[in-house]
């Protein structure tokens, strides 16, 4: 007999995003880049001095700091997680459980459902409109029926690449019952971030990560913007302890190098439009994307089997297909400028054989 789990996990699936070994890897947004070679020598020496034998300093307090003023803001406005979904899963845990509802924007990153579950949180969805923006109109009705006690708004939205405008925005602001989540982890991407208004309200709080931008996605770090009282919860609901002195040494220490990573991110920007002419030239319809990834759909022909041809050509990229919506949808990551030459070459192939 085995032991039946948790109401509300029974039928539950996880996350899943096909790890296939393949030479061009572009279905998961990671930076291509590895991090500045002088930050990672200074880190490892760093490193073995380190007193692993004492837990590490359970407020993360060199880190917090950097954060903070690389965002302009307090200390006390600074919460850190490992990973952005440790964070949202601490914010579920500290305003969700209970009966407690959440919500989102479908189609997005499916995470705020799955971890809605996991935390017993009652996920219900709000529908995008068809050309995947939010509905003004009827967003005031959708949210009242629901009343969430937290709404998760990705922007740029995974995996359509659109931002949300600061017009939409204010309304949501307006109109949310509960805590409304911005999840910015490719704020730094687009034209324009919302961590600057944090400091004006009491029910905002931005996301970010380290996964993207930072070349870290191996260390999980990510960390959010918010309400001294939000954040201050937080920090009470983690796990105590649970930022690992090496990942704080290094986040801290990347903050010695954000002129390499905007130069990082202004090369991945700029390859951005390169991929999306070059689509425009294809068979394929495609969602401008303010992030650093193009969602796209081939013209009559199947989106499962096209992803399937990438793969033979050694080219990997995320199958959207059978999601509700984006039927036939596959979704590239912007890699280096040789990466994305050789997907645009690999799709030109795939396209033209019968
Ligand atoms: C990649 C991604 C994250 C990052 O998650 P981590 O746990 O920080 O790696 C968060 N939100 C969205 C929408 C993402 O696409």
């Amino acid at each position: 007999m085995t032991i039946a789990p948790r109401q509300g996990l029974g039928v539950f699936s996880g996350y899943h995003s096909a790890q296939v070994d393949a030479a061009i890897r572009l279905n998961t947004n990671e930076s291509p880049y590895r991090p500045p070679a002088e930050l990672l020598k200074r880190w490892s020496e760093a490193v073995s001095e380190l007193a692993l034998n004492r837990y590490p300093d359970r407020s993360a307090k060199r880190l917090r700091s950097a954060i903070a003023k690389f965002h302009h803001t307090a200390e006390e406005a600074v919460f850190i997680g490992n990973g952005s979904n440790e964070v949202i899963q601490t914010i579920l845990l500290a305003y969700g459980t209970h009966g407690a509802t959440s919500t989102s924007f479908e189609p997005t990153y499916a995470m705020y459902e799955t971890i809605s579950r996991i935390t017993g949180t009652r996920y219900l969805p709000i529908e995008r409109n068809g050309d995947f923006r939010i509905d003004i109109p009827s967003l005031g009705a959708s949210l009242a029926e629901i009343n969430a006690a937290v709404t998760f708004l990705c922007s740029p939205n995974n995996p359509t690449g659109l931002n949300e405008s600061p017009e939409v925005i204010a309304s949501l602001l307006e109109l949310a019952a509960g805590l409304v989540v911005i999840d910015e982890a490719y704020g730094q991407f687009s034209a324009y971030s919302h961590v600057g208004e944090v400091a004006q309200r009491d029910n905002l709080v931005v996301v970010r990560t380290f996964s993207k931008i930072w070349s870290l996605a191996g260390m999980r770090i990510g960390y959010c913007i918010g309400p001294p009282e939000v954040i201050e919860l937080l920090w009470k609901v983690a796990l105590p302890y649970h930022l690992d002195s090496s990942k704080q040494l290094i986040a801290a220490m990347s903050f010695d190098y954000v002129a390499e990573m905007e130069e990082r991110v202004a090369f991945l920007v700029a390859e951005r439009p390169r991929i999306e002419t070059a689509l425009a030239g294809m068979e394929v319809d495609f969602w401008p994307s303010q992030a650093n990834f193009v969602l796209f759909r081939p013209r009559g022909r199947d989106g499962g089997e096209l992803w399937r041809r990438l793969v033979d050509k050694g080219v990997l990229v995320r199958d959207w297909s059978h999601w509700p919506r984006l039927e036939n949808c596959l979704r590239v990551t912007v890699g280096t400028r040789t990466e994305n030459d050789a997907f645009l070459g690999a799709l030109g192939e795939a396209l033209t054989e019968k």
